[in-house]
């Protein structure tokens, strides 16, 4: 595996996922506006690891989902944050932010020579 497809699997997963949950909180998203916003923020994702992801983030009921029908065949999945998700996000927050914190100080302990 190369270093970025290591770097995707290893962290930058993670972050795709509170990303989801992020926007999800926000209102319903479809995964082809989550793939270009995803790509808006840099990250190099593709179709074949984004809907997989929805999936499971479903699949922990953190999310769940509903296609309007009456828009036919082609109607888009949408995606709704839940009860659960939201105090997932939560948690993840206060600790991106206490994690946050600690890398600046990191950096004005140890400046770059
Ligand atoms: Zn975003």
């Amino acid at each position: 595996m190369d270093t970025n497809a290591l770097i995707n699997k290893e962290i930058l997963l993670g972050f795709w996922k509170i990303h989801i949950l992020h926007h999800a909180a926000e209102g319903p998203v479809v995964g082809q506006w989550m793939l270009q916003e995803l790509q808006h923020h840099g990250y190099n994702v593709s179709p074949g690891t984004l809907y997989p992801l929805l999936k499971r983030l479903e699949k922990h009921g953190w999310l769940r989902s509903e296609v309007d029908s009456e828009r036919g065949p082609k109607a888009p999945r949408r995606y709704y944050l839940t009860a659960a998700g939201h105090e997932v996000l939560d948690l993840v927050e206060r600790q991106l932010g206490e994690l946050q914190r600690e890398l600046q100080t990191q950096v004005r302990k140890f400046p770059p020579k």
